[in-house]
């Protein structure tokens, strides 16, 4: 694994990319350019192929972090007089609630606990009560805990009902399957600094050809105007608008590599043996993980903070940092806890080494008690 001097990133993007992938962006490039066009063309279609869209689907990069192609999806994707259903489980589902709302689109909440995720049957029954309810916008891998979402199950009750689905796959894509010819989506969108494992700085929308055709005028701003981006670029080859060219060249090494490691099964997999060996060696030191077995994606572990007084996140975070480690804060409101990254340029092999920077750092901290708070107590 490449380490260098830099610490490895154990946070969800951004995240530890290769040398090459790092390499690929010690070259300037011309947004006319040709070549440079290439890639972008090369790019999108890489990407659809990666969730198996090829005969349906077409991509559509977009400058700047995943957020602003979550907020381009539902701006151009939902009409301004649509209602959009958003499963509850999370950070990442409160946002695209948020972006309703800045939008100006009519939206629904489904609540559901931080360590539970929405069932068929859960959203059929919304879709029946509120049929006014145009399309559901569904969080794949929930990264505020970590849980991974039904997506499939998800996918069949939205075609049953006629609804459209946009997917916010960001923490997902490349990691785990999506298959948009199996499981009917409106849209997939991810970015380039996840489990693809590029730099941060550009997204994409994996679009039904036949639904983006139709959002032409839907887009309440110029900069996230997905179709006018997509006509563009079917125009002239090129972005509309100045674009990340290093990104671009970066992440298009990325996938270069990514299918040469086997595509998504192959980094599933890697992913996975990550976790497991995360999971096994923080809980041979006590540490107990918020998320049941069944429902955690192989993205991102939540941890019980150590109930022993002498623990503090900011004092752990630095001194494991100092190991070569950057962990991550908790995201979740009730219960005191922290993050670890399962995704990235690394293997099973740095996970142990992780456990090991945990390990010392508890013994310096003097913590002992690694049991969480509220089992400490009882
Ligand atoms: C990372 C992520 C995003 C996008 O976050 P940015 O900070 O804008 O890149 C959106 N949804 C999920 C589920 C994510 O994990």
């Amino acid at each position: 694994m490449i380490k260098g001097n830099d610490p490895i990133l154990l946070t969800p993007g951004p995240l530890t990319t290769s040398l090459e992938t790092k390499q690929a962006m010690l070259r300037d490039w011309g947004s006319w350019d040709a070549t440079f066009n290439r890639i972008t063309a090369s790019i999108c279609e890489d990407v659809v192929d990666v969730v198996h869209g090829k005969a349906t689907h077409v991509a559509v990069p977009l400058q700047g972090s995943g957020t602003f192609s979550v907020e381009a999806a539902i701006g151009n994707l939902v009409p301004r007089d649509g209602k959009v259903l958003v499963p509850n489980n999370g950070a990442y589902c409160l946002r695209i609630l948020k972006i309703c709302k800045y939008l100006g689109r009519a939206h629904v909440a489904l609540d559901i606990p931080e360590d539970k995720h929405p069932t068929a049957a859960m959203i059929e029954e919304a879709l029946v009560k509120d049929p006014s309810i145009t399309h559901v916008a569904q969080v794949h891998c929930e990264t505020g805990a970590g849980i991974l979402n039904p997506l499939a199950e998800i996918a069949e009750v939205c075609a049953k009902h006629g609804k459209g689905l946009i997917v916010d796959a960001m923490s997902s894509f490349g990691a785990l399957d999506i298959d948009v010819s199996k499981h009917p989506m409106d849209a997939v969108i991810a970015a380039s600094g996840k489990c693809i494992e590029g730099p941060p700085g550009m997204g994409f929308v994996i679009a039904r050809k036949a639904v983006l055709e139709k959002c032409q005028g839907n887009s309440h701003s110029l900069a996230m105007d997905l179709y006018d981006q997509w006509t563009y670029m079917q125009k002239t080859t090129q972005w509309r608008f100045t674009p990340p060219t290093h990104v671009v060249a970066a992440f298009h090494a990325a996938l270069g590599q990514f299918k040469a490691e086997g595509g998504q099964p192959a980094r599933g997999a890697r992913y996975r043996k990550n976790c497991e060996t995360l999971i096994e060696g923080m809980g041979a030191l006590g540490f107990r993980t918020f998320l049941s077995k069944e429902v955690q994606a192989p993205v991102i572990v939540t941890f019980h903070a150590p109930g022993d007084p002498a623990y503090t996140f900011k004092d752990f975070y630095e001194k494991v940092k100092a190991r070569g480690y950057i962990l991550y804060p908790g995201k979740l409101t009730q219960v005191e806890t922290f993050r670890v990254g399962c995704i990235g340029a690394i293997d099973h092999n740095e996970m142990r080494n992780v456990v090991s920077a945990v390990a010392e750092t508890l013994k310096e901290m003097g913590v002992q008690k690694v049991a969480p708070k509220l089992l400490a107590a009882a």
